[in-house]
């Protein structure tokens, strides 16, 4: 079969490989779809992990075989994969700590050498302990809808740490397609989004999608308008990694309110220095959370597949842009260089 092989930073080949051999409780997909992902792009930009890996997790599907003891799937399912899913046993699962669960780190999806997603491959093997995280694709549905419930997941467990009430008001700062699922999912649920970004182009579809306001975020009065449209803030969601948003973010919320941290997903030595230093009587004296939400919840997949095979929250808009497998380097190269046109990357076979 074929696949993209991370072969060190900036460095993806496309190879030649075996089609993945399955155990007895596990599944062969065919790969029809996989997303682009942010975090797999600083991976393979940095070169933050060790070589050789297929990358690509956010990915549908059908399944083409089946081992002797694999339950719940047929050949012939069309399924939404899922690579990580915690113990439930361990000390972090017991605090809902999933993302740090040590068993929820393996990836339990793979094309090949380390196990990294594979959805940049032809075929993957799903092992068993991720089977509970798989989702079948209704017959309307597409695989593109298919493979958005992974990043849809993670943006709606973020939401589900924030306290909120209907009728409170958040900022989201990104208006990037996962910027915009954020501001899909709060105003579906009664919330005002004021939403910024750079482009003006993600500034309109932000409106279309629900916010009440949305501001350009290169504006220097951009802090005075929020504060005139919004005097209270209840949250802020920072989809965009700026340290500098992080700080005029935790500035405008209210006392006591929360500001979540979603793009911030590299080290520190790879963006620029805070622009500015964080006062941190914002957090004592104000009591002001800072927060962070990382990766997806298992235990949330039926409800995020609720909403987006419903088409409450239509994924459809967001794709902008289909590569096939052999462009895979390109694909990823439009998505870290976003285009005012461009929104989610998908490659499809
Ligand atoms: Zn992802
Ligand atoms: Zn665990």
């Amino acid at each position: 079969m074929q696949g993209v092989v991370y072969r060190g930073p900036q460095d993806l080949r496309l190879e030649t490989l075996p089609v993945p051999q399955i155990q007895s409780g596990e599944l062969l997909v065919k790969v029809a779809v996989c997303g682009v992902c942010p975090t797999d792009i600083k991976k393979i930009h940095y070169g933050t992990v060790p070589p050789p890996r297929v990358f690509g997790h956010e990915t549908a599907g059908t399944v083409v075989k089946m081992g002797a003891r694999a339950r719940g799937f047929s050949v012939g399912d069309r399924v939404a994969l899922h690579h990580h899913v915690p113990c439930l046993k361990c000390h972090f699962c017991h605090h809902r700590a999933f993302a740090q669960c040590a068993g929820y780190k393996r990836t339990g999806i793979t094309a090949g050498f380390e196990p990294a997603g594979g959805g940049y491959a032809e075929y993957v093997r799903v092992m068993p302990f991720v089977l509970p995280g798989v989702v079948k694709i209704p017959a309307r549905n597409t695989f593109a809808e298919g493979a958005m419930l992974e990043p849809v997941n993670t943006v709606l467990k973020a939401v589900k740490r924030l306290s909120l009430l209907r009728g409170d008001s958040v900022l989201v700062a990104g208006q990037g397609p996962i910027g915009l699922m954020f501001t899909k999912i709060l105003s579906l649920r009664g919330i005002k989004v004021v939403a910024t970004d750079l482009l003006e182009s993600r500034l309109k579809l932000a409106v279309k999608w629900g916010a009440r306001h949305a501001f350009n975020a290169a504006k220097a009065s951009l802090a005075g308008d929020i504060r005139a449209a919004y005097p209270i803030l209840d949250a802020a969601v920072i989809a965009v990694p700026s340290d500098a948003a992080v700080v005029q973010a935790m500035e405008l919320v209210r006392g006591s309110a929360q500001v979540l941290l979603f793009a911030h997903t590299s080290p520190a030595k790879n963006h620029p220095a805070p622009q500015l230093a964080l006062d941190f009587s914002r957090v004592c004296l104000e009591e002001k959370d800072l927060i962070g939400s990382y990766s997806a919840d298992f235990t949330l997949q039926e409800e995020t597949a609720g909403l987006v095979f419903s088409r409450r929250l239509d994924i459809r808009p967001l794709i902008t842009h289909t590569f096939p497998l052999s462009q895979t380097a390109a694909a990823i190269v439009l998505a870290s260089h976003p285009t005012p046109e461009s929104f989610k990357i998908l490659v499809a076979q």
